[in-house]
């Protein structure tokens, strides 16, 4: 009895398994599919000084219109990205079509890219960027490069090196979700990076101790080296005082705005403009 409960177990397991991994192949061709047939878009989410709440820059983040199953997330198809390779084919997409739409913006409208670790190992990805901002008439000094810290787990000399060109050509190379994944304090003394984000994490803790505890070190560190810090994430008005507080330089969150297409984002920058 037992061993015949073990066995529709391990057949249910590999039935599942089998079911996931067919799941998986079909939605990477799908991917595949709707990098080509420009079913991925890009919503843009502000970003504001601190205090004085001008917003300075937009974060690209991207969207995958599915025919069916609608607007999917980038947490569900960027991971699958990366195991298959798509990733390149992805994030060259999503460089040139952040580069063209900042283009339309004011001159001091910065746009942020997330760049995935594995790009990196595009021995073309400098060019790709060089590009990118080329065919748009970008400035590069408008590009901001948004990279995780698990960046450096791997490679790390030769990662360095990219990031290196990157940041000579004038891109500003951002460190993303500080605090979270791969924590080690010594990259922050092997590249300089020009911003550093704290992840979501600890400002959706706020205002426990603990959180505004490590925000405050956080920053006491960034400071120090002279490198400004964003806090992502940011909902509500108490968490934004006190990131005020704290000599947080610039937010990004829910509170201040939410990302959204395109042609909204503009809207909002011209009310803000107008405002001024
Ligand atoms: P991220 O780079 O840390 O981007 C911030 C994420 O936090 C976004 O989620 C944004 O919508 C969300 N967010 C911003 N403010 C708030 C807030 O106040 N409350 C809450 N609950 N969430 C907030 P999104 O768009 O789902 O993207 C998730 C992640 O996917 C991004 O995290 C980034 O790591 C990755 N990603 C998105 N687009 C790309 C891309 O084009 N390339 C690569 N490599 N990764 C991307
Ligand atoms: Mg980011
Ligand atoms: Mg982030
Ligand atoms: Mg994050």
């Amino acid at each position: 009895r037992a061993k015949s409960l073990g066995r529709n177990g391990f057949q249910l397991f590999d039935a599942e398994l089998r079911d996931e991994i067919q799941t998986r192949a079909r939605l990477g061709n799908e991917l595949r599919a709707a990098i080509a047939n420009d079913e991925l878009t890009l919503h843009f989410q502000p970003l504001y000084t601190m205090p004085g709440n001008r917003i300075c820059a937009c974060e690209a983040l991207t969207r995958w219109q599915h025919p069916v199953q609608g607007m999917i997330p980038p947490d569900q198809f960027i991971g699958l990205a990366e195991e298959n390779g798509l990733i390149h084919d992805l994030g060259e997409w999503v460089l040139r079509a952040a580069c063209r739409e900042a283009a339309t913006w004011p001159e001091h409208l910065k746009v942020a890219v997330n760049v995935s670790p594995i790009q990196l190992r595009n021995p073309r990805f400098v060019d790709i960027v060089e590009s990118a901002l080329q065919q748009a008439g970008l400035e590069p000094a408008r590009l901001e490069i948004e990279i995780t810290e698990n960046i450096f787990v791997q490679n790390s000399a030769t990662n360095r090196d990219i990031l290196q060109k990157l940041g000579e050509m004038g891109c500003g190379i951002v460190l993303d979700d500080f605090g979270t994944g791969y924590s080690s304090l010594g990259y922050l003394r092997s590249f300089r990076f020009q911003k550093i984000k704290i992840d979501r994490s600890f400002v959706r803790e706020l205002p426990e101790k603990g959180a505004s505890s490590i925000i405050q070190a956080i920053i006491n560190l960034a400071h120090g080296m002279d490198i400004p810090i964003t806090a992502e994430g940011v909902e509500t008005q108490d968490q934004w005082a006190q990131l005020n507080a704290l000599g947080c330089n610039q937010v990004q969150g829910f509170l201040l705005g939410r990302p959204q297409p395109a042609d909204s984002i503009r809207q909002h920058i011209q009310c803000a403009a107008e405002m001024v």
